[in-house]
C-alpha cells in the first residue's frame, strides 16, 4: 500500500520505519531536515513537502507534537485536507485534544475522508519494537480499514469509542503515567538519601505493592536501565514539555467536565516547573531531579 507518513521524531520515524518493514511503499515528510535525512538512510522514500506526500497515497500517518500542529497542517496554511484524495484514509497518532481530532474528522467527512484518531502508548521501545498500544477514535468501519497498518506498529488496537475518544483515553493513561513518574521519583530519591541502592530499591518495590511501568521499563534514576532515557542523560524518549502538553490537555478537560483531579493537577505543576528550570526537553523522567538531593 501506499502510505504517506508525516511527523518523523521520535515516535514517527520509528513507526513508519516498521511500515517499510511490512513491505508497505512509504513516502515522509518532517520539516526538520536531519529527520529526513534519518528515514531516507533507512531506505524510506523522502518527500518534498506535506502535500508531496499524499500524492497517490490510499492512507496517510501523522505523529506530530500538538494539537495546533495537526490543526495546522489539515485545515491552515497548508490545507492538506483539500491534497488528499477522497477515500483515503487517515490516521492521527499525535497526542492532541479531542475537539480537535473531532473537528479535522468533520471537515475530511464532508471531503469524503476517513479520519480517526489513533494515539499511543509504549514510548520509544514500543515504537521500535512495533508492540505500541493504540488507542482509537472512530466506527468500526474505520478501525477495520486501519487494522492492518496498526498490527505492523502495535501489538494493543483498543476501540476506545467515536472519534476522538482515543484522545480521551490517552490523557487519562497519561495522567496517571505523569503522577506515577513523580511518587516513583520521590520514592527512590528518599531511598537514595537514606544510603539505599536505587537498583535493589527499584527491584524490591517493583516486586512489592508499589510495582509500576517505571519501576519495570523506564526507571528514572539513571543507571538503574541500560536503556532507559534516564541512562543515557535524558535524550529522547517523551519529552517533559510533551508530558507537560498532555497533563495540561487532562486539566483542560477536567474543568470542562467539573471532575477531580487533583493529583493530575499537582503533577502538572511540578512539570511545569521542571520545564521552567530548563528541562522542557529531556525525557520526562528527568522530573526526579526536581526531588532528589544535591550534592
Ligand atoms: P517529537 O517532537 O520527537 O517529533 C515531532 C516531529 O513532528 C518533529 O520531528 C517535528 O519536526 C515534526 N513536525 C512538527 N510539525 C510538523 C509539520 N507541520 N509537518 C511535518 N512535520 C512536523 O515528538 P514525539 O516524541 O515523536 O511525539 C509525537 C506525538 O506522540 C506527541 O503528540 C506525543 O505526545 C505523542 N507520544 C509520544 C511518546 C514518546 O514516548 N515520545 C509516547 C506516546 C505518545
Amino acid at each position: 500500500m501506499q502510505i504517506a507518513f508525516i511527523g518523523l521524531g521520535n515516535m514517527g520515524a520509528p513507526m513508519a520505519i516498521n511500515l517499510h518493514k511490512a513491505g508497505h511503499s512509504v513516502k515522509a515528510f518532517d520539516l526538520s531536515q536531519d529527520a529526513l535525512a534519518k528515514i531516507k538512510a533507512e531506505g524510506l522514500q523522502v518527500a518534498a513537502s506535506a502535500q508531496d506526500a499524499v500524492q497517490g497515497a490510499e492512507a496517510v500517518v501523522t505523529m506530530l507534537p500538538a494539537s495546533q500542529h495537526v490543526e495546522g497542517l489539515f485545515l491552515g496554511n497548508g490545507n492538506l485536507l483539500a491534497s488528499i484524495a477522497k477515500g483515503t484514509l487517515v490516521i492521527d497518532s499525535s497526542t492532541i485534544a479531542a475537539a480537535t481530532s473531532q473537528k479535522v474528522a468533520k471537515a475530511a467527512e464532508a471531503l469524503g475522508i476517513d479520519f480517526i484518531d489513533a494515539p499511543v502508548s509504549g514510548g520509544t521501545g514500543g515504537a521500535i519494537a512495533g508492540s505500541l498500544t493504540f488507542m482509537v477514535g472512530g466506527t468500526d468501519a474505520q478501525l477495520q480499514r486501519a487494522r492492518p497498518l496498526l498490527e505492523k506498529m502495535g501489538a494493543n488496537i483498543f476501540h476506545a469509542g467515536a472519534v476522538g475518544a482515543g484522545q480521551t483515553a490517552k490523557i487519562c493513561n497519561n495522567m496517571l503515567l505523569g503522577i506515577l513518574m513523580v511518587g516513583t521519583s520521590e520514592a527512590i530519591a528518599l531511598g537514595v538519601a537514606n544510603g539505599l541502592d536505587p537498583k535493589v530499591l527499584s527491584e524490591i518495590m517493583r516486586r512489592s505493592s508499589g510495582g509500576n511501568w517505571a519501576l519495570e521499563k523506564y526507571n528514572p534514576f539513571p543507571g538503574v536501565h541500560e536503556n532507559a532515557p534516564a541512562s543515557k542523560g535524558y535524550a529522547g524518549g517523551f519529552g517533559t514539555d510533551l508530558m507537560l502538553k498532555d497533563l495540561g490537555l487532562a486539566q483542560e478537560n477536567a474543568i470542562a467536565t467539573k471532575a477531580s483531579t487533583p493529583l493530575g493537577g499537582m503533577a502538572r505543576a511540578i512539570y511545569a516547573a521542571h520545564s521552567i528550570a530548563g528541562h522542557g526537553g529531556e525525557d520526562f523522567s528527568s522530573v526526579i531531579k526536581m526531588v532528589q538531593k544535591k550534592g
